[in-house]
């Protein structure tokens, strides 16, 4: 037995031999000697590890296996992927997708050197925010406005400079958890200033914030509910009551508005009349306002603090503004964006285009896409396909307005096998979907797949097409291999 285990040991071979097999020399080219050695030993110790336990390990297997760590290796991991789930600000596929401007802008300053800290009048040293909080502030018609990483770290920014050590109330309805673990009452202790809950889960009056107010308060807290939705007995004071109260009792109102919205929300559809821009809510007497860049705004990922200047300027010498400083490449990106609304040009911005799209022009579209579909993946022997345009529940998402209701338009795939074939059913072709070089993600519903019209962007199609076509191959390629 001891023998048997140390034959094969000797037999796996030595690093040379492996690193000058034809496979093993194309990876050195692409990955580097160095790298492919790395992967070579980390593989070959499980192995030695494997056959000590008795397993068996051909040499066929052993090629095999370490050719498909360096392909995985090789393979591009952070790669664009086809939305076709009709969720327009999707966290998890990386939230607004840019518009051309901000694309062509990032390109721009990222080539090369750029005035990014720098004064070009005075020719002295200049600061980054000053590329865009000139524009915020006409946007919004706040007095300040700075940037930050995001809207968790404009939070953090805001009550870390403003209310440490002090106390700061938050209606107990407005205690929320966004994905990702940011907590309003972890980043309050992570800040240093105290939460005073006030009111109950579902009603909070204006008399609980003033009898929650003390001389150590420095703060009342609005935060918008971005994910969930309350209903029935439910009451919140009017923003410019608690303002009113603000005022007089000497303390800061802020707000955390989660996206950030630049335009009326009437302007985006009537489903939205309910949500308040951030206009609004300085003009409400809200001091200071924090909200995201990539979510309703439609901008890359970034923080904004904008309000009273008196306020921002507390912020701008603080050391978390440091840790949390903006890229120029972001900053690129994001006033490229700002000059989109300043012009008024919001269908050139994706986020607010899919937002504002028609029933009319989404329907024929998903009546356009269904029959180019029927072509290339009809019914064969193996499997039998229903194409058809079904009327689809799209959303806001990345935690925003869980209350509006977004109608879509999508391509409904309903699969179904004949008996004893292999099964075509749509958790496999959802696999098979993703396991693309361009994975395509669809939604789904009982035994049939939904392609969402509303976020594919214009090239979009023809990639799903292709995949299509690729798959009714497969199909085919299998009743093959099984007859
Ligand atoms: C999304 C959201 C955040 C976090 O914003 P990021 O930009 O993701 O850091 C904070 N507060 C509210 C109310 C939100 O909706």
């Amino acid at each position: 037995m001891i023998d048997d285990i140390e034959g094969k040991m000797r037999a796996i071979p030595g690093m040379d031999v492996l690193l000058e097999k034809e496979w093993a020399v194309s990876w050195q080219k692409q990955l580097g000697r160095e790298t492919v050695k790395g992967v070579f030993n980390g593989e070959l110790s499980r192995m030695r590890r494997a056959l000590l336990q008795g397993e068996d390990i051909s040499a066929e297997t052993l090629d095999k296996t370490l050719e498909a760590s360096l392909k995985a290796l090789g393979r591009r991991r952070l790669r664009p992927v086809l939305n076709a789930t009709g969720v327009v600000v999707h966290t998890n596929l990386g939230r607004s997708c840019l518009a051309q401007e901000a694309l062509d802008s990032v390109l721009e300053v990222a080539r090369g050197y750029s005035n990014l800290e720098y004064n070009l009048e005075e020719g002295t040293r200049g600061h980054r925010n000053a590329h865009v909080e000139k524009i915020l502030c006409s946007l919004t018609g706040a007095e300040a406005a700075l940037t930050v990483n995001n809207n968790a770290g404009a939070v953090l920014l805001c009550l870390s400079a403003l209310a440490r050590g002090t106390e700061v109330v938050v209606s107990r309805g407005e205690l929320v958890e966004i994905g990702g673990s940011f907590r309003i009452p972890d980043i309050m202790e992570f800040s240093g200033a105290e939460l005073v809950e006030t009111g109950t889960t579902n009603r909070t009056h204006l008399k609980d914030y003033a009898q929650a107010v003390t001389e150590r308060t420095s703060m009342l807290l609005k935060v918008h509910p971005s994910n969930f939705r309350m209903e029935g007995f439910t009451a919140a004071p009017a923003r410019s009551d608690l303002a009113a109260l603000a005022r007089e009792r000497g303390v800061i109102f802020m707000e955390d508005a989660g996206s950030g919205l630049l335009i009326e929300g009437q302007a985006l559809g009537a489903a939205f009349g309910e949500e308040t821009d951030v206009k609004t809510c300085l003009k409400e007497g809200v001091d200071l306002v924090t909200f995201s860049g990539d979510k309703m705004l439609g901008g890359p990922q970034i923080g904004v603090i904008a309000g009273r200047k008196k306020l921002v300027d507390r912020l701008r010498g603080h050391p978390v503004l440091r840790t949390l400083r903006v890229d120029k490449m972001t900053l690129a990106a994001f006033e490229a964006t700002l000059r989109l609304y300043m012009k008024g040009d919001y269908d050139a911005i994706p986020t607010l285009a899919m937002l504002r799209r028609t029933q009319e022009s989404m329907k024929a579209q998903g009546a356009r896409l269904a029959g180019k579909l029927r072509k290339v993946f009809p019914s064969t022997e193996e499997i039998q396909v229903k194409i058809s345009v079904v009327a689809a529940e799209d959303a806001v998402g990345g935690g925003s307005c869980p209350a509006v209701a977004l109608p879509g338009w999508g391509v409904s795939l309903e699969t179904r096998c004949r008996e004893g074939s292999v099964p075509w059913g749509t958790g496999r072709l959802q696999r098979m979907l993703r396991a693309r070089e361009v994975p395509i993600l669809c939604g789904a519903r009982e035994d049939a797949l939904v392609i969402h019209v509303r976020t594919l962007r214009p090239q979009d199609e023809k990639e799903i097409l292709q995949a299509f076509s690729e798959l009714n191959r497969e199909v085919r390629n299998a009743r093959k291999n099984n007859s």
